[in-house]
């Protein structure tokens, strides 16, 4: 660089000049959007499909090459911050005129306040802030006589934060607080007085995709995708009557998610719904919609509820580790044993894999505490060895609730459950047997799912794709 500044000045004036046009002029062709950068948006087929091979440029890590005069350049940085409001480009604009022309700016600019943040520590009361932020007790009463004022700040936390603006003069001008997230009091000074109003930030949702691949466990996969703790279990809930997430899932499984995220003015504030999902488990996919009514279904619109559990223990007791042998004790002799063994901590909780009655609710010394539930005709439950009861016999449960809990009472080695899953008084294995099929959605609301499925499942596999264009 150093080399060619050297050079330039030994050139003539004119060529001097010349040359700094020429540059000027390539960097204006240069920086014009031109059509390709237009096509080259274009990553869907005009069907809207993706093509098996061809490579997919991540679609928004596009950037407008130029600013159209007059406005700033919008960049929209990733697939997930896609519904992110633009940067408004009123207050940019302000900003960066502010830089450039101080003079014509300062005139609108309201005279400069003397603002502090405050924070309250254990044991203040807004007296106590108040006169650590200089203010008087006239101050706090006067305040204090607004009813949101005082709703709100007289019980501030520690921990909370006060922001105190005073004039020149020392006197109040303006009080913020936030109540919550979402909304802040903001008090102002006014002719003979004060007054109160409070500021609601608009709470918009963005959709948000996540996937992964299980190498160890399926908890430790959704952490690796970004799933809180809570997340996981509701993923965990959605696929519970399709997939024993206690004993079968597998190195190599995967899933992908797509759920809402809230944010206030472009702050996080916290997750919201999952709204669809895809679960791989052995080879076999499910997948799962949220509809409007809270409940999910297939894709297809048959409901994820069905008439059984897959596992009546949950999967967080049972699989911290990937561990086949740990999570298959009783490998190859499912019908020998006519049952399958969870093995467990004792006091585990243990649901009923489905709605019934209590036919059996006793101790014998080889079953230990156990519970027969008969469902209907068809089907009958049993659980074994367990460390407490917590049904009577002809008692109704429903599917999902607490019978008992694990343990090793009977004739057993270590604290197992032993369950049993009977159809038409023969046993069979509850993770393989066919199970009747679940309810499709309401006639009525077949055509409104089908548009909601249709357009949430299109976004989970875009990003799908979006991903494995990436990688
Ligand atoms: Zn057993």
């Amino acid at each position: 660089m150093g080399k060619v500044i050297t050079l330039f000045k030994l050139l003539p004036k004119l060529h001097q000049i010349l040359l700094c046009i020429l540059v000027f002029v390539t960097l204006i062709i240069i920086l014009m959007p031109s059509d390709d950068v237009q096509a080259s948006k274009q990553t869907v087929s005009s069907n809207g499909e993706y093509g098996l091979n061809t490579r997919y440029e991540v679609p928004l890590a596009f950037r407008t090459p130029t600013p159209p005069s007059g406005s700033e350049a919008i960049s929209i940085e990733n697939a997930e911050s896609r519904k992110q409001p633009l940067v408004q480009p009123s207050t940019h604009r302000k900003a960066h005129t502010a830089t450039t022309n101080p003079v014509v700016e300062q005139a609108n600019i309201a005279p400069v306040l003397n603002e502090k943040h405050f924070q309250v520590k254990s044991g203040d009361t807004l007296a106590a802030l108040f006169s650590r932020a200089g203010l008087t007790a006239k101050d706090v009463y006067d305040v204090t006589q607004l009813p949101k004022a005082k709703k709100n700040l007289l019980k501030i936390m520690p921990g909370d934060a006060l922001v105190i603006a005073k004039n020149d003069g020392g006197q109040l001008v303006q009080l913020r607080y936030h109540i919550d997230k979402i909304s802040t009091l903001v008090v102002n000074r006014v002719d003979n007085g004060y007054k109160e109003s409070i500021t609601t930030k608009t709470v918009e949702t963005r959709n948000k995709f996540a996937n992964a691949t299980i190498k160890s466990n399926f908890w430790n996969a959704g952490v690796v995708a970004g799933l809180t703790p809570n997340q996981i279990m509701q993923l965990a809930t959605i696929f519970g009557w399709d997939i024993d997430f206690a004993l079968d899932l597998r190195k190599d499984d995967h899933f992908a998610i797509l759920f809402e995220e809230e944010y206030a003015d472009g702050e996080f504030l916290r997750n919201g719904n999952i709204l669809a999902a895809e679960f791989t488990n052995q080879g076999d996919s499910y997948t799962a919609v949220r509809y409007k009514d809270g409940s999910y279904y297939s894709a297809e619109g048959r409901s994820m509820r069905k008439a059984f559990l897959r596992s009546p223990v949950d999967f967080k007791y049972v699989s911290s580790s990937f561990n086949p042998r740990r999570l298959h004790p009783v490998t190859g002799q499912v019908k020998a044993h006519r049952g399958v063994d969870y093995v467990a901590k004792v006091g585990t909780p243990i649901k009923a894999a489905g709605k019934g009655r209590v036919i059996k609710s006793s101790y014998n010394q080889y079953n230990g505490n156990y519970v027969f539930i008969r469902h209907n005709d068809t089907y009958t439950t049993k659980y074994l060895h367990l460390k407490k009861r917590k049904v009577k016999k002809g008692a109704s449960v429903k599917q999902g609730q607490i019978i008992g809990t694990l343990g090793s009472t009977g004739r057993v080695t270590g604290a197992h459950l032993h369950y049993e899953f009977i159809v038409n008084g023969v046993h069979r294995n509850p993770r393989t047997v066919k199970l009747p099929k679940s309810e499709a959605i309401a006639s009525k609301e077949k055509a409104p799912f089908a548009i909601v499925s249709k357009k949430l499942m299109t976004e989970l596999e875009h990003n799908k794709l979006v991903q494995i264009a990436s990688h």
